[in-house]
């Protein structure tokens, strides 16, 4: 092999392409080195990260969410989507369910309904749901638990208040996200991931002035246990106020933070700039890192959740719990659910 290659490199325009070709790799594998170098020299938490400056994604828009209801009337900030903006790829809808108080005796949740063709993550920080769907499965979501479902080719389910807690009434907080799936996994098969609150990995940063709750994706050296379909990461982020994360995200993903207490600031040259709670940032892909900061004369830490992945970059055909690649499927979505195939 090597023989022929130092012929055509003595004679003529093949091998001068190939000597081209070696001095680009090896260019390419110094500057890959370099990367890795200056990575590792970038602790995760730090307070002097502007020598990275250029490396840190920018803001691209903030989205205040909207206060609405849904279900039998679950108050709920809605952050998309909206008029501004319908997805986020590969993310198609993020509801804040609450903060709430729930009366006593009264139970507001979301009855029977359908799901086909993505994903939806529900994180509850505080109080008590069950679900049920129609193929038997069934189960309770503490606060502090996670349930991934994979609704795939169809389930039809009920998310309630748990009876003791309706009850008795309580804070219900929490978050349902909705994951879209590609074409290839639209039709697949349901699936379930219920991970309990101790199952969570955390960590803390270097200065221990913050902690991440890992429900997806790697971070500070854990990684979250639920099998994604797509690369997502999922993090629930605390920190004391003053404090900064600077949290490496992999370039591909689209990113974006919701503010769930305190008072954030994510440009790092703007510190004037304070995004409050019920606020969605949403982050330009022109670096490798978000910036969080707590403001400092801020009472309470900053609490936020931090979300990401890959765009799936297929056109979306979406109709309430429906979201398909096409009208036409989300027309025979609605006729199997019509005809009890679905779910
Ligand atoms: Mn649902």
């Amino acid at each position: 092999m090597s023989k022929i290659n130092n012929i055509k490199k003595i004679n003529g325009i093949e091998g001068r392409q190939q000597q081209q070709q070696q001095q680009q790799q090896q260019r390419q594998q110094r500057q890959q080195r370099q990367q890795q170098q200056q990575q590792k020299a970038m602790p995760l938490d730090s307070d002097n990260s502007n020598k990275n400056i250029n490396s840190i994604r920018s803001v691209s828009q903030i989205i205040k969410s909207e206060t609405t209801q849904d279900g039998e009337g679950v108050t709920l900030n809605r952050s998309f989507p909206n008029n501004f903006i319908s997805d986020f790829d590969p993310f198609l809808l993020l509801d804040e369910i609450g903060p709430t108080d729930l009366i006593p005796g009264k139970q507001k949740g979301f009855p029977n309904h359908p799901h086909r063709g993505f994903e939806t993550v529900t994180y509850l920080l505080e109080g008590k749901f069950e679900h049920k769907d129609s193929q038997g499965h069934a189960g309770i979501i503490n606060s502090g638990d996670v349930q991934w479902m994979t609704a795939g080719s169809g389930v039809i389910h009920s998310e309630m208040p748990e009876k003791e807690f309706s009850k008795y009434g309580g804070r219900l907080h929490g978050f349902q996200l909705w994951v879209n799936l590609p074409k290839s996994k639209k039709m697949m098969k349901p699936r379930y991931q219920e991970i309990p609150r101790s199952k969570i990995p955390t960590g803390t940063t270097e200065n221990g002035k913050g902690l991440v709750k890992l429900i997806a994706g790697e971070s500070l050296g854990s990684k979250g246990v639920i099998d994604t379909i797509t690369p997502i990461m999922y993090m629930h982020i605390k920190l004391e106020s003053g404090s900064i994360l600077v949290q490496p995200v992999p370039k591909d993903y689209n990113v974006f933070a919701y503010v769930i207490k305190g008072k954030g600031v994510f440009e790092e040259n703007n510190n004037n700039k304070i995004i409050e709670r019920g606020n969605l940032v949403i982050f330009d892909k022109d670096g490798k890192r978000i910036y969080i900061k707590a403001v400092e004369d801020s009472k309470i830490p900053l609490e936020l959740l931090l979300i990401g992945g890959i765009p799936i970059r297929e056109p979306i055909a979406r109709y309430g719990p429906f979201v398909m690649n096409t009208q036409q499927e989300i027309y025979q979505a609605i006729e199997d659910y019509r005809n009890g195939k679905l779910g």
